[in-house]
């Protein structure tokens, strides 16, 4: 809802509030907080916080670092889980000293990709589902990998306390203004997925983020570890946050529908779709951004490892679901909740943007399973690879001028340094599974 803030200060003393969070996400994906009190609260709604943004991870150098929040008025929402204060948050965008938008921020970053996206005529409306895991935890409150349930998907299960704490999600989403629309077990034990309403794709990334927040709190109340990692256990399947995706023009119709076409698909599809094939290895890093996200894109598992699209097979790295009119949309499977969402969004929505201005057509759809789908087959068809881990990631990430303009020269060298960073570390670590195969071999 679009407060003004008049009616913001005005409802914060209604509602006797105590605390106001200010909430913004850093490059990783991490949500940060400056929580101030119910008193500063028109200091804030003024654009008048500041904080230091020299001790966040990934923002400035030290003599740039004086940072402002700017509130969201739209995303303020009053917290249901808070029993001694009445607490709110805002969201908010981050801003220099000098009064101009700052290029750390990836909400910022999003902005700019939708605004070339609406100076050519569209709206991108997302729709996400995130998959997660409820593990239990230890007498001290750490994360275990232990699950007691043993449902499957779309099991009912009656003892399960996974099934209990998802309900209660689902409750507390809907009174922060969220409209569920599924809410079911998933294929693993102990894996779940709640699906919430396409939004307009600055809405949809501050769902994924507050989403996130909610889901990890009531589990917490439940005794229990909800994560967000790709792919916690070898074996089973991991955890994905496909995109569901549309274009809609100024005058709210659907752009991706052609009642024509033999698939009832428009040429802005197409070119889309174009696009996002084109760009889908240079723009893994940003959707599949940790080292443990590659290790959920493997076959059998559910998850995309070629870069292919299908109207009917769920292998390939695109979608389309059967929906055509005004719910017309693509879905892109290799997306995994541990990415940030504004960032993931802005460069998802930049590879469609210039499939469209550079009229590039996607290759033929596949229509068999691409997992069986042998190498000359592959070959043949042209069909790539997503990339194999996260070094390649940033590898294809650095030749994407594409992608890099996405999400600016600031961005995109904090991000790569971040993540190369996290792939040494990784290439340096001995792992069991190492000492399993080589320590008595050799
Ligand atoms: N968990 C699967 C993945 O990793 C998706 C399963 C599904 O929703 N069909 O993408
Ligand atoms: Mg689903
Ligand atoms: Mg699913
Ligand atoms: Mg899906």
């Amino acid at each position: 809802s679009n407060y003004s803030k008049e009616e913001i200060l005005k409802k914060a003393r209604e509602l006797e509030l105590e605390f106001i969070h200010l909430q913004f996400t850093d490059i990783l994906g991490v949500m940060k907080n400056v929580s101030i009190t119910i008193e500063q609260l028109e200091k804030a709604l003024n654009n008048e916080i500041m904080f230091d943004g020299s001790s966040i991870d990934g923002f400035v150098r030290i003599e740039e670092s004086d940072m402002y929040l700017r509130p969201d008025l739209s995303t303020f929402v009053v917290f249901p889980w808070t029993h001694h204060a009445k607490e709110a948050r805002i969201i908010c965008d981050v801003y220099k000293a000098d009064g101009t938008p700052f290029d750390g921020c990836p909400r910022n970053t999003l902005k700019k990709v939708l605004k070339e996206a609406h100076d050519m005529g569209y709206i991108m409306n997302v729709g996400p589902e995130c998959e997660f895991f409820l593990f239990h935890t230890d007498e001290r409150g750490e994360p275990s990998l232990e699950t007691h349930d043993n449902a499957g998907y779309f099991d009912l299960a009656p003892i399960d306390l996974g099934g209990n704490a998802r309900k209660d999600m689902t409750i507390t989403l809907k009174q922060m203004g969220f409209e569920i629309e599924a809410s079911h077990h998933e294929v693993a034990p102990g894996q779940h997925e709640i699906d919430f309403k396409y939004e307009d794709a600055l809405r949809t990334a501050d769902n994924i983020m507050t989403f996130k927040m909610a889901v990890r709190i009531i589990a917490q109340r439940h005794g229990l570890h909800a994560t967000f990692m790709p792919k916690p256990k070898f074996g089973i399947n991991g955890s994905g946050m496909h995109i569901n995706l549309s274009l809609a023009t100024l005058d709210g119709k659907n752009a991706f529908y052609d009642e024509n076409d033999p698939m009832q698909l428009s040429k802005t599809a197409y070119y889309y779709l174009g696009g996002i094939i084109k760009h889908a290895r240079g723009f893994a890093a940003l959707t599949n951004p940790t080292v443990n996200s590659y290790k959920r894109l493997v076959p059998g598992y559910e998850a995309p490892v070629l870069i292919a699209w299908s109207a009917s097979n769920r292998s390939p790295l695109v979608r389309i679901p059967a929906k055509r009119g005004n719910s017309t949309r693509i879905e892109i499977r290799n997306p995994d909740p541990s990415a940030n969402p504004y960032l993931a969004l802005a460069a998802i929505l930049k590879a469609g943007l210039d499939g469209i201005k550079n009229k590039i057509d996607p290759p033929a759809p596949v229509t068999s399973n691409v997992y069986h789908m042998d190498e000359v087959e592959r070959k043949e068809k042209e069909i790539k690879s997503l990339p194999a881990n996260l070094y390649e990631a940033i590898c294809e990430l650095s030749k994407d001028e594409v992608i890099k303009e996405a999400i600016g020269d600031h961005i995109y060298e904090k991000f790569s340094n971040a993540a190369m960073y996290e792939w040494n570390e990784y290439s340096k670590y001995v792992s069991q599974w190492e000492l399993e195969r080589y320590l008595r071999k050799f």
